[in-house]
């Protein structure tokens, strides 16, 4: 969890508030240390948290965060700070545009990511640092190796 949540951690007033208005939703969270609101109900196979009201199927997540943040503004989606899917606490939510969420996932998928494109492990003693991206040192080497014998083979007049 980064800091940057423990400042959204709801407070009791919320925790009072959804449980006061909207009974059936709290009955289905599940508090965890980390402070997410999992989701007891429904999931659908995305892994998204699906709530039922009046007949009509909509994302659990986004009903918390349009009913006790704020109302989601069209074509926005809303986004997990807390990258738990089915968590549905109002404040580790974001409305996002598409285009910022597909960003961030991607930059967070190959940040979790254990192998470099080439399958060697990311682990401390392979990893480069390249600002905040991880360069594979195994790779590093072999893409050295084959530029010096493109070199060769240029010096020897073999390739253009
Ligand atoms: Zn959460
Ligand atoms: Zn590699």
């Amino acid at each position: 969890m980064n800091a940057d949540i423990a400042v959204r951690e709801p407070s009791q007033d919320l925790v009072a508030r959804v449980a006061a208005e909207d009974p059936r939703f709290w009955a289905k969270v599940q508090v965890t240390p980390t402070g997410c609101w999992v989701w007891k109900g429904n999931c659908l196979p995305n892994g998204y948290p699906r709530l039922t009201r009046q007949g009509t199927g909509m994302y659990a997540h986004r009903y918390a965060f349009s009913r006790w943040r704020e109302p989601i503004k069209s074509g926005l989606v809303v986004d997990h700070l807390c990258c738990v899917r089915n968590c549905v606490n109002p404040m580790h939510l974001e409305a996002v545009t598409p285009e910022e969420n597909h960003r961030r996932s991607t930059a967070l998928m190959v940040l979790n990511r254990a192998h470099c494109p080439k399958g060697h492990p990311y682990v401390e003693s392979n990893i480069e640092w390249e600002g905040r991206a991880r360069r594979c040192r195994v790779c590093r080497r072999e893409q050295k190796r084959q530029s010096e014998r493109r070199c060769a083979l240029r010096r020897q007049g073999k390739v253009a």
